[in-house]
C-alpha cells in the first residue's frame, strides 16, 4: 500500500515550527507494518492544491495534516472538496459538537468556526475531543476522480496523535490488510565506521533475499538496521556479529550510556566522573538514563587547574610540568575521583577543545582519558577528535564511555 503524507503550514517552511509529523508518522506506520512512500511539506494556500492533485493520483492512502482551523489560511477542506468535485454541506452532528466544545468552556463560538462543521458529501467526520477541528475521512468510493483513501487531520500534535490512533490506524489496517509485522533488529556499534561494514559484510547483506538494511552514522557510533522475516534477520545479524561482536554497544537500540549503566548495575558497581573538557556531558548522558542513581555517585567538573588540584588532589607541579592535557593529569584525575568518591570505578577526561590553545605537540582535538578501578591499575588512552567544540565534547564523552564499557566487559 502506497501511503503519502502531505504536511501543510507556512510556519513549517519558515523554520518557526519543526515538522515533527513526518518522523512521527514514519514510526507509527512502520509499527503497523506500513511505510511512508513520500512526504511533502507545503505552505498554506494554493500550493496545497498543486501537491494534493499530484499525490492523490499516485497514492493508495493520503494523509494531510493542518489547515483545518477557522482562519482564512486554513483551506485544506475546501481545496480537497473542490478538487474531487464534492460539495460541502453543514454536518449537523459536527456543528452540535462544536457548540458543545465552546459551551462547556464558557466561550463564545465565532462565526468563523462554523466552517469547521462543513463536510464534503459522503465523508466521515473524525471526532476531535482535544480541539475544535474535526478530522475527515474520504473513502475512495465517494468521488469519481481517485481511488485514494484520504485523511484530513488537524495540525496540533495533541489533537492529531489521538485521532490517528482512534480513527486513522483502524481504517488503514482494514484497507491494507497487513497483519504480519516485520522483524527489526537495531544494532549499535562503536569503534568501527560505515566503511568497515562496507568492506566486510555489505556484499553479503546486499545479496540476501528479503533483507532490507541500512546504516546510520553518528558521532562515534554506527547503527545498523536489519528488517525482514525472522530467519533472514537472524542470519544477517549472526553474520554481522561474527565480524563486529567486539564493537557492539547494544542489539536493541539502547545507547552507550544506557549500556554502561546496565553493566555497572549488573556488577553492583558504583561510578564517578572527573570531567574537564566535556564540561559535564558524560554525567549528563549518564543521568539521562533511568536507574542512573543506583550506580552514578559523583561527578566533578574540574575545568580550572586549581579545581583539578583542589578537588581531586592533582599536584600543581604535575600540571605545570606536563600540562593540564596530559597522560599524567588524566591519570591523577581518575585516581582523585576514585579516592574522593569511594566509587568502584572512575573515568576522567582532559582535552583541548579549541579553537585556541593547541600546539604542535598537542593540537586542538587532543584529549586524554583516564580510568581508575578499585584494586586495579589506572589506565589511560589518548584520543584525537579535531572537530567543533560541541562535536569534540560529544566525541570525547563517547570515547570515555566506550573505554568504561570495554573495561567492565572484562569484569
Ligand atoms: P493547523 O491545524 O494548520 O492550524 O496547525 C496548528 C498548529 O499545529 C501549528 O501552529 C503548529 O504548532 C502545529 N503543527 C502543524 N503542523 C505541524 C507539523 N507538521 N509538525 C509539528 N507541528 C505542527
Ligand atoms: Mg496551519
Amino acid at each position: 500500500m502506497r501511503i503519502e503524507i502531505l504536511n501543510t503550514g507556512t510556519e513549517l517552511l519558515l523554520g518557526n515550527t519543526l515538522n515533527t509529523h513526518g518522523g512521527w508518522f514514519g514510526r507509527e506506520l512502520f509499527l503497523m507494518g506500513l511505510r511512508v512512500a513520500r512526504q511533502a511539506t507545503v505552505p498554506d494556500g494554493d500550493a496545497i492544491r498543486e501537491a494534493f492533485e499530484e499525490m492523490v493520483d499516485r497514492a493508495d492512502a493520503l494523509i494531510i495534516t493542518g489547515g483545518l482551523g477557522p482562519t482564512s489560511d486554513d483551506l485544506t477542506r475546501e481545496i480537497v472538496a473542490e478538487t474531487l468535485g464534492l460539495d460541502l454541506h453543514e454536518d449537523e452532528h459536527a456543528l452540535r459538537t462544536l457548540e458543545t466544545f465552546f459551551r462547556i468552556r464558557n466561550k463564545r463560538m465565532a462565526e468563523a468556526n462554523l466552517r469547521q462543521a462543513m463536510v464534503p458529501v459522503g465523508a466521515d467526520v473524525l471526532p476531535n475531543p482535544n480541539g475544535t477541528a474535526p478530522g475527515l475521512y474520504l473513502s475512495p468510493r465517494i468521488n469519481s476522480r481517485s481511488r485514494c483513501a484520504i485523511f484530513l487531520l488537524p495540525g496540533p500534535p495533541r489533537e492529531l496523535y489521538p485521532m490517528f490512533h482512534e480513527e486513522v490506524a483502524p481504517r488503514l489496517r482494514a484497507l491494507s490488510g497487513v497483519d504480519v509485522l516485520p522483524v527489526v533488529s537495531e544494532l549499535k556499534f562503536t569503534g568501527v565506521g560505515e566503511s568497515d561494514f562496507h568492506e566486510s559484510v555489505d556484499d553479503v547483506l546486499a545479496a540476501t533475499d528479503g533483507l532490507e538494511y541500512g546504516y546510520c552514522s553518528r558521532i562515534g557510533e554506527v547503527d545498523l538496521r536489519l528488517i525482514g522475516s525472522s530467519e533472514v534477520v537472524e542470519m544477517s545479524r549472526n553474520l554481522v556479529l561474527s565480524r563486529f561482536q567486539d564493537n557492539l554497544i547494544s542489539d536493541n537500540g539502547k545507547s552507550l550510556e544506557a549500556t554502561v549503566i546496565r553493566m555497572l548495575s549488573e556488577r553492583k558497581m558504583t561510578f564517578a566522573t572527573a570531567e574537564s573538557c566535556t564540561g559535564g556531558l558524560i554525567g549528563h548522558r549518564l543521568t539521562n538514563v533511568p536507574g542512573a542513581s543506583e550506580v552514578f555517585t559523583h561527578g566533578w567538573i574540574t575545568y580550572a587547574n586549581e579545581a583539578k588540584s583542589g578537588q581531586l588532589g592533582v599536584p600543581a607541579e604535575m600540571i605545570s610540568k606536563h600540562g593540564a592535557v596530559s597522560e599524567e593529569v588524566a591519570s591523577a584525575m581518575a585516581d582523585g575521583a576514585l579516592k574522593e568518591s569511594g566509587a568502584d570505578i572512575s573515568v576522567s577526561v582532559t582535552g583541548i577543545a579549541g579553537p585556541g590553545g593547541g600546539s604542535d605537540e598537542k593540537p586542538v582535538g587532543t584529549a586524554w582519558i583516564g580510568l581508575a578501578r578499585k584494586g586495579g591499575n589506572t589506565i589511560t588512552r589518548k584520543v584525537f577528535h579535531p572537530r567543533n567544540r560541541r562535536d569534540f565534547k560529544e566525541s570525547v564523552s563517547q570515547s570515555a564511555l566506550e573505554m568504561v564499557r570495554r573495561n567492565l566487559r572484562d569484569i
